[in-house]
């Protein structure tokens, strides 16, 4: 729980100096309280409140970093507990689990399978970014062989092994890429201890329940490896929602330092194909930082990809494209203009709509702060004056020989003042995304032939 002002008080010389810029010692304490100014203004503080002072603000789960230098994977310090509240803002990685010595057509063709999980959805990558590596007894030369494949690959890797000789060596070979050792607990945690500090890389820590796990990471901390992914080694849905929800309260709410950390999820396989996702889902939106499946395909992976890309847009924030002329194919001087808004899932679905007709178009994007198109019209941002601005000043009039433009069907309304203000015709397309194949086809071709 972060400090009061008056507990910051109790931490300072009470001198009152004003050294630091303010009259009193409770002024500045009162400043600090709301994070604006930095304890170094005053200079008497000592060295034990100085600690005291950031221990008490450090974010209540700690940000853990893993993954290789160019494709780096940042866990852990949420702030809320709801994404209306604020955001969320480190998305859970997702891992599929490659056992070394049984994959199915082999280590490779399984990274391969992994790699390939990966698709762009309005203007963003996105992807599967790691391997988890089962050592079934493959043994410690194998198992490193199989941790510096993957590392090729850059995929992020959490390596699994219940002996911590075995993770050592393959950790040695990658400590680069940071893998995640999976995991320590009550048996080898010192041992885990020591291979974590050689090797820098973050460690799991994996506990019968939440006590054990908390009790864990206090030891773990002691040693000072704080570098921590929990595992409250609950499997199944119920528990390990009640888990991860207990987790996330724990650490927000009451400042639980020993469970301040990213937690982790397993998915088993189910007995439907779509459990994992609908299971996945739900550790994406309460609380895991990491979830681990047992395979995954194409069409579970996009759906699970979505669902986390979606979460983890700030709800304050949509995703947006640049506001100006976008060019759909090839499109020349004689090509359609159609108007739309800077809200990437509007334009992004406009753009394939429109490649799909197989006729080059421009397209206006007019900003809208991100809004789509009925949302911005009912906010005034997406109005007659506005697209006869954007007409205006995008450039569009000096690249295309004719003055036509479409603006969206839904807003049809507003197309008789939008011809007056500007010296555009104006056609009203269809009022879904999805009739713009056929209205370029037929009613367009028809306007251009009239010419
Ligand atoms: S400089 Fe330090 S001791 Fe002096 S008034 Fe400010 S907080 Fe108090």
């Amino acid at each position: 729980m972060a400090l009061t002002a008056l507990d910051i008080y109790k931490l300072l010389p009470k001198t009152n100096c004003a050294e630091c810029g303010f009259p009193t010692c409770l002024a500045f304490a009162m400043q600090l309280a709301t994070k604006k100014v930095a304890i170094d203004a005053c200079p008497y503080v000592s060295e034990e409140a100085k600690a005291s002072l950031a221990g008490a603000a450090a974010p209540p789960i700690r940000l853990v970093t893993l993954g290789p230098p160019d494709r780096r994977i940042q866990l852990g310090k949420e702030t809320v507990l709801f994404r209306h509240e604020e955001t969320f803002y480190h998305p859970p990685a997702l891992a599929v689990r490659v056992s070394v010595d049984g994959a199915p057509g082999g280590l490779e063709a399984a990274l391969d399978a992994i790699d390939k999980l990966a698709f762009e959805r309005v203007g963003q990558q996105l992807r599967v970014e790691m391997a988890a590596l089962d050592d079934r007894g493959a043994g410690p030369e194998a198992f490193a062989a199989a941790a510096s494949a993957a590392t090729g690959r850059k995929l992020a890797l959490v390596l699994m092994s219940d002996d911590p000789k075995v993770l050592e060596a393959a950790a040695a070979g990658c400590r680069e890429a940071k893998p995640l050792l999976y995991a320590a607990t009550a048996e080898n945690w010192e041992v885990m201890a020591g291979v974590a500090k050689t090797t820098g890389c973050p460690l799991a820590v994996r506990g019968k329940d939440l006590d054990d796990v908390a009790d864990l990471t206090q030891k773990l901390a002691g040693q000072g490896v704080t570098d921590l992914i929990l595992d409250s080694g609950a499997r199944g849905l119920s528990r390990t929602l009640a888990d991860l929800f207990q987790i996330r309260m724990l650490a927000l709410k009451k400042t639980f330092r020993p469970l301040g950390y990213p937690a982790m999820a397993f998915v088993a396989p189910g007995e439907h194909p779509i459990d994992p996702v609908l299971h996945g889902s739900a550790f994406i939106c309460k609380y895991a930082g990491l979830v681990i499946f047992d395979s995954l395909e194409a069409w579970q992976a996009m759906a699970l990809l979505t669902m986390r890309q979606n979460i983890y847009t700030d709800p304050q924030k949509p995703i947006q494209v640049e506001p100006g002329v976008h060019t759909i194919g090839a499109p020349d001087a004689n090509s359609p203009v159609l108007v739309t808004t800077n809200f990437s899932l509007t334009y992004f679905t406009v753009e394939g709509d429109t490649e799909a007709s197989r006729i080059p178009s421009w397209a206006v994007v007019v900003d809208t702060e991100g809004q789509s198109v009925m949302t911005a019209w009912a906010a005034d941002k997406f109005n007659a004056e506005t697209i006869a601005r954007a007409l205006e000043t995008s450039g569009i009039a000096e690249r295309v020989a004719h003055r036509r433009a479409i603006i969206p069907g839904g807003v049809a309304a507003i197309s008789g003042k939008l011809e007056e203000l500007s010296s555009w015709e104006i056609l009203v397309g269809p009022r879904e995304s999805a009739g713009i194949p056929q209205f370029l086809r037929t009613r367009w071709q028809q306007v251009a032939a009239s010419n």
